[in-house]
């Protein structure tokens, strides 16, 4: 098996450069439209429109109506088309910047990827997580290519509320342990082909990049504020993780994210924090020394994210219950089969409660 390595074209980080967009995008083309929900285009819509329109861009604004779906996307692709847009940018979170992913695709255009927070390792990839009208999930689109420009304006992830950041911290904190299970099996990454060093290394310098500088950008982020961890947290949340995922692969966390969102009562946890959850039973999973899954659970604490299953909305699981997410999290197309050894159901039941029961006991 080939090893491949993707990326988004240029990624540009720092305070206040949503403001710089027009320079950075330049090159990509003269008619642009920018997706946004009504809340995301009142923060940001006048400071990008203004800047596009100083590099000579014609500019149109589109509202994104929340639901990455099938149908979302052809709406929003026949209006650019009938704009004569080259270029799509699109501001907010996974959703809104993933449906512009496939707008691209199918428009075949360039696509500017601004996240307002940063609580996933969307902004970055060259796939979309496509949902029913009702938001639940339906099936992955893979796309020929990654974001010609993801462009982070850290002021302004600051700003948003801090469970989206703690959220991008759990979903980073994933990429270290599922990239290098995948490593050591020799599995698939997203792209189909082994994961080459650079893939690897970029997932562990994200996990250390967190463990140093976590709690202190928690903190400032609590107060609104931008540190240099802070800078150092959002590049880990938003670039060390999505290259590490999409080229290092995934494994157990996300497939038991994807079980736990088989039940209801999971549905007011975000994506991070039942992934947190999924990252601590790979752990458990994987037989690590209890010094080291202690010390994961410590720091889950210090972030303030969920290590039980109460934490994410699962107060007293049935065996149905615990079952539903096993089998799910175990179907053949799932990654936990990036482990280095056979995964059953049973496993994934029994770390999901032996992680429940030290979660209760480190509280
Ligand atoms: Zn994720």
């Amino acid at each position: 098996m080939a090893k491949i390595f993707a990326s988004p074209a240029n990624y540009t980080q720092g305070r206040g450069v949503a403001a710089e967009i027009g320079t950075h995008a330049e090159d990509l083309g003269g008619s642009a439209v920018l997706l946004a929900d009504d809340i995301v285009m009142d923060i940001v819509g006048d400071t990008v429109t203004e800047s596009l329109e100083d590099h000579e861009f014609d500019t149109e604004t589109m509202e994104f109506r929340g639901e990455c779906s099938e149908r979302e996307i052809e709406r929003v692709a026949d209006q650019a088309s009938e704009y004569g847009s080259d270029v799509i940018v699109s501001a907010g979170g996974g959703k809104a910047l993933d449906a512009a992913k496939a707008v691209a695709e199918r428009l075949d255009i360039a696509m500017v990827s601004m996240p307002t927070i940063a609580s996933t390792d969307a902004p970055t990839s060259s796939l979309s997580v496509i949902y029913t009208e009702h938001g639940e999930f339906e099936e992955y689109w893979f796309h020929s290519k990654n974001p010609e420009l993801v462009l982070v304006d850290t002021a302004i992830i600051a700003g948003a509320p801090t469970r989206t950041f703690r959220s991008g911290i759990a979903d980073a904190l994933a990429t270290w342990f599922e990239a290098d299970a995948t490593y050591r099996s020799h599995g698939e990454n997203i792209f189909g082909g082994a994961s080459t060093r650079a893939g690897h290394a970029l997932a562990e310098l994200c996990y250390e990049t967190l463990r140093r500088h976590g709690v202190s950008a928690v903190h400032a982020v609590e107060n609104g504020a931008v540190t240099e961890s802070v800078e150092a947290v959002t590049e880990a949340n938003t670039l060390l993780s999505g290259l590490g995922f999409e080229s290092g692969g995934l494994a157990a966390a996300h497939s038991i994210h994807n079980g736990l969102t088989q039940l209801e009562a999971t549905h007011d946890a975000t994506h991070g924090e039942k992934v947190n959850i999924g990252t601590l039973s790979q752990l458990v999973l994987e037989g690590k020394d209890d010094a080291f899954v202690e010390d994961v659970i410590e720091f889950s604490l210090d972030i303030g994210l969920p290590v039980t299953l109460a934490d994410i909305g699962l107060d007293d699981p049935t065996d149905d219950q615990l079952e539903t997410v096993a089998e799910a999290a175990c179907v053949e197309e799932e990654t936990i089969h990036n482990e280095p050894f056979p995964v059953e159901p049973a496993m994934v039941r029994d770390a999901l409660v032996t992680v429940n029961e030290l979660g209760e006991r480190h509280k």
